[in-house]
């Protein structure tokens, strides 16, 4: 079959597979995500922190640096000022050329301070020096507004005080600290009059050089005295007494943390880089194991689908296609039509020639109807010798026939198996899903369904499915529940039919017949409900019912024989032997006196069992009469392999009689050869004298029709039986 259902070609479990692996991806791929950006975002904030932390530190440095160097000039100022000799020099001896020998020329090339200034109360200078130069005209250069301000806190300073303040000042030689005190006695006692005070003032400029030195004193890269415009993150500012920012020091950051980051950051992309990459390979690994998988899986179900004799689809490959017909017949809006094929004549094949003949046939029939069917169509075999063919298309009902025409003739040529030659013929189910409406099971019981309507009439042919079909299934079902109900309530009856002796014309015996009369509906064919019971099995109780009843109305009966049917499904039951000799027990009839009627089925379909089971009937000293014969295969074959004890003529060729010449010969040849194998011949459905004399004359003993009588009530017969002859010929032949 080349239509590959589409289950086949992707199963659902390696979809899953697949959609597991790519959901696994994409849910690592967010979390490598999620974790690179936390990792990031954690170093950047380490690496801030870390800046952030220098930055504080750098700050504090700087600030203290500054405050060092104030501090630093606070104690030159306070070793000159409070000092006994100055304050001698100042105050007693008034001695201005020892100030500036002892104060002003100090400030030359002095690390601790470069200018210095002594100021009378009034502000008024005694002595003024810049970098040990005399500068009494530019005094104003370093006296500033801020100056002004610190000299008037020290000034009003109280004699307990400390007499001393610092502060940083812009001069016109840059950014400096300054401090001031009054000049007074080691012990530090204001020994003068206000008015008469002397005030000594350092400056100590922080010049290119002192910031250099101060850069590399407090491990500051970049140091650098910034003026007061400018306003940058890292600077502290410099504030004069007055509160204003006369300028600042900057540094350079270090920034600790982006140096680190810098370092670390490759190696973590490397991490991030090598998990995706080793997370890749799995990824790839993954998908490869689950295409071999697939593949494996794509066997296995192939291999589920498809029936291992034939190479077809089996049933279950015959649902996976019709699913995909009906979903394509829905939406190109075609119609689905459905093929169900049962070859007739395949048991009796296999029971005859074996299982291996038949497995031949199966495959050479799977073969032809490959070709049939074509491509694009679904073909099935489901199981024994069940076939199925599905299509899709726009009228498929003419396509649907003229392809079971085209079956129909191909199994009805003779198909070679080896050696052997057999014709078999089948019988067809059609049914339609217009639109694809009807779901496949459905399609399905239809078809099937309408086979079973081919096989019942008469097989070879070919039947499209009719809902009346349902109703009459359901009628059938409901006989069968009222069937099975009569013969629990023993409502079965029997009649009995007379056969007469073909010479006298006198009652030899009887056949009994099984009667069924419906409650509500009246009587019911034994053509009808026989075959009933036999597919249902309730043959097995009705036939052994209608078996002791007859025995039991035999014993009325002294001297007649009894004939009895037997149904093939019967004769099937292994306990039927026992069953047969526990009512002859029963009703202690002599069992020569029982005549079992079969028809030839069962021993065409299974021989040796048939054999079998012949043989133990034998033992228990019944009679086997074979039934209908001449109504169906009719082998000579079975008739000496079987060696019966009588045979029953059928009524069709009974019938044939007086038609022509040619039948009747037929019909004398036919007993001469079963009386040649020593088997007595019976005739049936004998209607009239014509055909009973010509009957006689062919050589049947025994006669049986509406003649002599039809199937009768018990009472009947009894009054027969004192009756005379059965027939009082009118014109002897
Ligand atoms: P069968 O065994 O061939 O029985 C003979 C049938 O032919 C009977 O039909 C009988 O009424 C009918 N018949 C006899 N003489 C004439 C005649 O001259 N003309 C016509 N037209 N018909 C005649 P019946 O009773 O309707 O039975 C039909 C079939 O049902 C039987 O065919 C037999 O196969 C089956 N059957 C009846 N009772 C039983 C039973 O108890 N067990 C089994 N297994 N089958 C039974
Ligand atoms: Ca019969
Ligand atoms: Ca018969």
């Amino acid at each position: 079959m080349r239509f590959v259902p589409s289950h086949l070609q992707r199963s659902a479990a390696t979809l899953d597979g697949r959609s597991a692996v790519r959901s696994m991806l994409l849910i690592f791929a967010a979390v490598m995500i999620c974790v690179s950006a936390m990792v990031f975002t954690a170093l950047d904030r380490v690496g801030h922190y870390a800046n952030q932390l220098d930055e504080n530190r750098s700050r504090e440095a700087v600030s203290g640096a500054l405050q060092t160097f104030r501090e630093q000039l606070a104690a030159t100022l306070h070793d000159y000022a409070a000092w006994d000799d100055a304050a001698e020099n100042a105050y007693v001896q008034k001695d201005t050329s020892w100030l500036d020998r002892n104060f002003g020329e100090m400030s030359f090339d002095n690390l601790l301070f470069d200018v210095s200034l002594i100021l009378d109360h009034t502000g008024r200078p005694i002595s003024a020096y810049s970098d040990g130069e005399r500068i009494q005209p530019a005094l104003v250069d370093f006296v500033t507004p801020d100056v002004w301000t610190l000299f008037d806190r020290v000034r009003n300073m109280k004699a307990d005080d400390r007499l001393e303040d610092t502060g940083f000042v812009s001069t016109t030689k840059g950014i400096a600290a300054v401090a001031i005190g009054v000049i007074r006695a080691k012990s530090g006692v204001r020994s003068v009059a206000r008015e008469e005070t002397r005030y000594a003032i350092f400056f100590r400029h922080l010049s290119p050089a002192t910031v250099e030195r101060l850069s590399k004193a407090y491990v500051l890269p970049g140091l650098t005295l910034m003026p007061p415009a400018d306003q940058i993150s890292h600077m502290v500012p410099i504030i004069s007494p007055t509160e204003s920012v006369i300028g600042g020091l900057s540094w350079v950051p270090r920034s600790p943390g982006d140096t680190s980051l810098a370092q670390v950051r490759p190696l973590v992309w490397c991490a991030v880089a090598m998990i995706a990459i080793y997370m890749l390979l799995l990824f790839v690994s993954g998908n490869q194991a689950l295409a071999r998988l697939s593949a494996d899986e794509a066997t296995a179900f192939r291999l589920a689908m498809t029936d291992r004799l034939s190479g077809l689809a089996n049933r279950s490959g015959l649902f996976a296609g019709l699913s995909d017909l009906v979903v394509k017949a829905q939406s190109e809006g075609k119609d689905v039509a459905l093929l169900y094929l049962d070859l007739d004549g395949f048991k009796e094949v296999n029971d005859a020639y074996g299982h291996a003949t038949g497995d031949v046939l199966i495959r050479s029939v799977s073969a032809g109807l490959r070709v049939l069917a074509g491509e694009e169509r679904v073909l099935a075999r489901l199981g024994g010798d069940e076939f199925a063919i599905a299509f899709v298309g726009f009228d498929v009902h003419k396509t649907a026939a003229e392809l079971s025409e085209r079956v129909l003739d191909f199994l009805g040529e003779p198909l070679t198996m080896g050696e052997r030659v057999a014709v078999i013929g089948c019988s067809i189910g059609l049914s339609v899903s217009r639109r694809g409406l009807v779901p496949s099971e459905e399609l399905i019981r239809r078809a099937d369904m309408a086979m079973y309507r081919s096989k019942d009439d008469g097989r070879g042919r070919w039947t499209l499915y009719d809902p009346s079909m349902d109703e009459e299934r359901e009628e059938r079902n409901l006989l069968e529940l009222d069937l099975r109900a009569a013969i629990d309530a023993e409502e079965i009856t029997v009649v009995y039919q007379p056969i007469a002796d073909s010479r006298s014309f006198q009652i030899y015996g009887v056949e009994a017949l099984a009667r069924w009369t419906r409650k509500g509906h009246g009587p019911v064919s034994p053509d009808i409900f026989i075959p009933i019971a036999e597919s249902t099995g309730l043959i097995d109780l009705l036939g052994l019912c209608v078996l002791k009843t007859a025995c039991t109305t035999l014993k009325d009966w002294p001297g007649l024989a009894l004939s009895v049917n037997v149904s093939p499904g019967q004769f099937r039951d292994p306990a039927f032997v026992s069953r047969v000799g526990k009512v002859l027990e029963e009703t202690k009839i002599d069992p020569s006196r029982l005549t079992l009627e079969l028809t030839e089925t069962y021993f065409i379909q299974n021989p040796q069992r048939a054999r079998k089971t012949l043989d133990l009937l034998r033992q228990t000293g019944v009679k086997i009469a074979l039934d209908d014969f001449g109504s169906g295969f009719s082998s000579v074959g079975y008739l000496r392999q079987f060696g019966f004890d009588r045979i029953k003529l059928d009524k069709s060729l009974v019938d044939s009689v007086g038609e022509n010449a040619r039948a009747v010969e037929m019909l004398r040849a036919t007993v001469a050869l079963a009386r040649s194998l020593d088997m007595p011949v019976t005739a049936e459905g004998v209607e009239s004298e014509a055909q009973a004399i010509a009957l006689r004359q062919a050589g049947c003993d025994l006669l049986q029709g509406f003649l002599f009588g039809k199937p009768m009530g018990a009472e009947d017969i009894a009054h027969l039986r004192r009756t005379g002859p059965l027939l009082q010929l009118s014109n002897i032949a």
